[in-house]
């Protein structure tokens, strides 16, 4: 595994993703199949009448834009207490708003991971190079009024 990757992926079961269910899973297990793509830290609009959720670039005040990563995750709450901490049992609540290629999402439709996922290539930087993610995309939401969210709606990388 690359030794640049902010999430700790070593010394995990061979590819313990396809044998265990998400609900079976330990903490690092659950954590490392995070690819890392950001998409979940921009803020998102929803249509009051379809319920359709749509991307927009406009990334949480926390999100660090060159390392695609939460500059505070482990005290993100102090900060963004409405930051959702995802887990197996409130997974099924989220999947709405989820990006396509999220591997939580994938995973509980019984899908593959992505050849470019870290777990899969061993390297963290894979997810960029694939297009996948939202390095170098994205803009500070002190720098945009709620208003204006809907000028930044975006396709949704790698989809
Ligand atoms: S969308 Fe999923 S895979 Fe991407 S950063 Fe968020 S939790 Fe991780
Ligand atoms: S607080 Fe951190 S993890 Fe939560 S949405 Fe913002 S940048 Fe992402």
């Amino acid at each position: 595994m690359s030794t640049d990757d902010p999430i700790d992926r070593s010394g995990l079961r061979p590819r313990y993703w396809e044998t265990t269910p998400l609900d079976k899973m330990t903490r690092k297990e659950w954590e490392a199949l995070c690819d890392g793509c950001g998409k979940c830290c921009m803020n998102k609009l929803e249509d009051e009448d379809t319920g359709e959720v749509v991307l927009t670039r406009v990334a949480c005040r926390l999100f660090d834009d060159t390392t695609c990563r939460c500059a505070q995750y482990d005290i993100r709450h102090q900060f963004v207490p409405e930051c959702i901490t995802l887990t197996a049992r409130n997974l099924q609540g989220h999947l709405y708003w989820m990006p396509e290629t999220c591997a939580y999402k994938l995973l509980n439709e019984g899908k593959p991971l992505y050849d470019w996922h870290p777990l899969i290539s061993g390297d963290a930087q894979s997810v960029h190079d694939a297009g996948i993610s939202m390095q170098s995309r994205t803009v500070p939401e002190f720098e945009v009024s709620d208003d204006d969210w809907e000028d930044h709606l975006i396709e949704e990388p790698g989809t």
